[in-house]
């Protein structure tokens, strides 16, 4: 082999047994892609070790918990970093008998790999990962259908400490549609910055690595595809219970195009909402003509400190809802 393919090769890490390419295996198995799970699937060896490459150094100590494998194509990125263990978590069944193929290779290569069949989102990390004490990343590829909700979920685990982050160092290494990765990294002052921006910052560090063609994939979405790295932050920028963030943040980024005391102030009755809101900005030291994307996340953070000491005293306030039978309806509200 010529030095510069060897170079190239053991870059690329460990070398793989011969297999039958991801397109192969997808015909033998006749594993047309189904919608409803949003598959779309990755061929290209060099992508999907792009993105296993964007996790970081993945030692041979530490643990990698792949979601939606399908049929393998980043599995075997990751196979060739060498972990000690890989934990699959894949909900269509089809997948098993090329999964399982992978789980033989891994064996001589001394690296263990269980396979589930399961939903990510009720999936018992406790009870797959019992030890804490190796590392562990999570990368996937992940269905569009649920990426967002799965990203609040984990969120929501890094500000318990509890699932997969009971240790404060796991990544994300995870896919998104383009415009939702260009969100969660959406500098202040970005037009793109959202209530998904400030979620993902207050807990993380999300950086953008690279974005992959929709044409990458079979089939081709409509939409081309962000990777995107979460690192965890050492130090999180708030205790705040993390419901009582997330319902803030909603209101805060419910009317975009409104100055920011517009979508706060729905978190309040309408009786009090005027005067409340008013006070809240004061005290939070808040400019309330900002619009919500020029907020920075410890303004957002000051604005939920002081609702948080409110709702301790006035805990009717908390159970308020805005889109109550009452709430007149606004045609604004809108989602991540
Ligand atoms: N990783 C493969 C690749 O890159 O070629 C497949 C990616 S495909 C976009 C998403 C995968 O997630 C599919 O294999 C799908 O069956 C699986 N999936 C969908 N919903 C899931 C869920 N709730 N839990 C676990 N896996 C899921």
């Amino acid at each position: 082999m010529p030095y510069g393919s060897a170079a190239v090769a053991a870059s690329r890490g460990l070398r793989l047994p011969p297999l039958p390419t991801i397109r192969d295996l997808v015909k033998l198995y006749k594993l047309q892609a189904i919608k409803q799970m949003s598959q779309n699937f990755l061929m290209d060896e060099r992508l999907t070790d792009k993105i296993v490459k964007s996790a970081g150094r993945i030692s041979d100590t530490d643990i990698v918990l792949e979601v939606g494998p399908g049929p393998g194509g980043i599995t075997r990125s990751i196979l060739r970093r060498k972990p000690a263990k890989v934990i699959l978590v894949e909900k269509d069944r089809r997948f098993l008998p090329t999964l399982e193929l992978l789980q033989e290779c891994s064996q001589p290569l001394g690296i263990q790999m269980d396979i589930h069949q399961a939903d990510i989102l009720r999936f018992p990390m406790d009870k797959a990962i019992p030890d804490v004490s190796q590392r562990l990343h999570l990368i996937g590829n992940l269905p569009f259908a649920i990426s967002t909700r799965l990203l609040i979920n984990w969120f929501k685990d890094l500000s318990l400490r509890q699932g997969a982050f009971r240790r404060n160092d796991t990544t994300m290494t995870l896919t998104f549609q383009k415009e939702v990765a260009e969100r969660i990294c959406a500098p202040l002052g970005s037009e793109q910055r959202c209530r998904l921006s400030i979620m993902s910052q207050i807990w993380t560090e999300p950086t953008l690595k690279f974005i992959i063609p929709g044409k990458a994939f079979v089939p081709k979405p409509d939409v081309d595809v962000g990777v995107v790295k979460f690192v965890p932050l050492k130090e999180p920028k708030t205790d705040i219970p993390f419901d009582v963030v997330e319902r803030v943040n909603r209101h805060i980024f419910s009317m975009r195009q409104k100055f920011c005391r517009r979508g706060y102030s729905t978190l309040f009755p309408e009786e009090q909402r005027d005067e409340t809101t008013y006070e809240m900005f004061v005290e939070a030291e808040v400019e309330p003509t900002l619009r919500p994307f020029q907020l920075s996340v410890d303004e957002c953070l000051r604005l939920t400190e002081v609702y948080w000491q409110l709702i301790q005293k006035n805990p009717e306030i908390a159970s308020y809802d805005y889109r109550g039978p009452k709430a007149p309806k606004e045609e604004e509200l809108v989602d991540y």
